[in-house]
């Protein structure tokens, strides 16, 4: 395997940042995923987007050229010859001695880009199965709009899903609704079969994901509903899902231990799930 670290393509077993850089002391950076479905990048330009607003909003520099990363995403993922699974892209504010102020104008920021693949046969199999989610208290910064490489919260959440037999958790804040996901947007679909998701304004990541799915319930004239739900709307739900560039669409059929629906992946679900790759953008590597 190769990774990209700061300008050189470098085997990935050797691939390291210096013990000074903010991301690991800080963890002041910023990172995107893509997903790579079939030898093609999905959606480059919205996470292209996504990084420049999440730099933008932390006022670190683009490390080199929005075009030069580009290319580097996709050297990174041919040189690996993935055809299914991610490419990781990570940028910090760079290598100084450690003081919370932001270093020197000259510091440059740090990039790195790593590539690995996955097998369409098991999300296969678990998008068949559905997913089991657990709630968990919302404990996060309000500034979650940001995708920042500070995800203490998210792995104690999703850690604590995992102990459960769980693999995601649903964040539910102080008015009993859900945010979102620990790595993953949250929806269902009512018994009524209106798909609910919650606003992007407020408490969660504007996911690429849930604004593709937003564009195909709209071509596909699906009822939705972008607002607010509760948690114990959820659990009377027809069928509930997360959606995110790691799974895509994935049925949840079980959360906090309760059958969501009739304990299979729903109707809507899965069809938004076949159809997904039509509504996005995918770049041959
Ligand atoms: N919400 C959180 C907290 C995430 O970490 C992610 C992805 O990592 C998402 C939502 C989904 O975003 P996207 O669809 O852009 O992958």
């Amino acid at each position: 395997r190769i990774a990209y670290v700061n300008g050189q393509y470098v085997r990935h077993a050797d691939a390291a940042v210096h013990v000074e850089d903010r991301g690991y002391q800080f963890a002041d950076g910023v990172y995107e995923v893509c997903e790579v479905w079939q030898g093609k990048i999905v959606d480059v330009p919205r996470h292209l987007d996504r990084l420049g607003r999440s730099l933008n909003e932390l006022r670190i520099d683009w490390p080199m050229a929005r075009n030069a990363v580009e290319f580097v995403l996709h050297q990174v993922v041919r040189r690996n010859l993935v055809r299914n699974g991610l490419v990781y892209i990570q940028v910090t504010r760079g290598v100084s001695k450690r003081d919370h102020f932001f270093p020197p104008a000259h510091v440059a920021p740090s990039i790195v880009v790593t590539a690995r693949s996955s097998s369409p046969t098991a999300a296969k199999a678990q998008a068949e199965q559905g997913i089991s989610v657990f709630s968990y208290p919302e404990n996060r910064w309000p500034r979650v709009d940001i995708k920042t490489v500070a995800l203490l919260p998210n792995v104690l959440a999703k850690q604590n899903a995992k102990e459960q037999g769980g693999k995601e958790a649903w964040y539910v804040d102080a008015d009993g609704n859900v945010t979102e996901g620990g790595s993953t947007n949250a929806w269902i679909v009512t018994k009524e079969g209106v798909l609910v998701t919650r606003p992007a304004e407020s408490g969660i990541l504007r996911g690429i994901t849930r604004a593709v799915v937003l564009d195909l319930v709209q071509k596909e004239g699906l009822t939705f509903e972008e607002r607010p739900f509760s948690l114990e709307e959820a659990f009377d739900a027809k069928e509930a899902f997360v959606t995110a560039a790691t799974t895509v669409v994935m049925p949840v059929t079980r959360l906090d231990g309760r059958i969501i629906g009739n304990g299979h992946p729903g109707s809507v679900a899965t069809r938004l799930r076949e159809l997904f790759h039509t509504a996005t953008d995918l770049q041959a590597v």
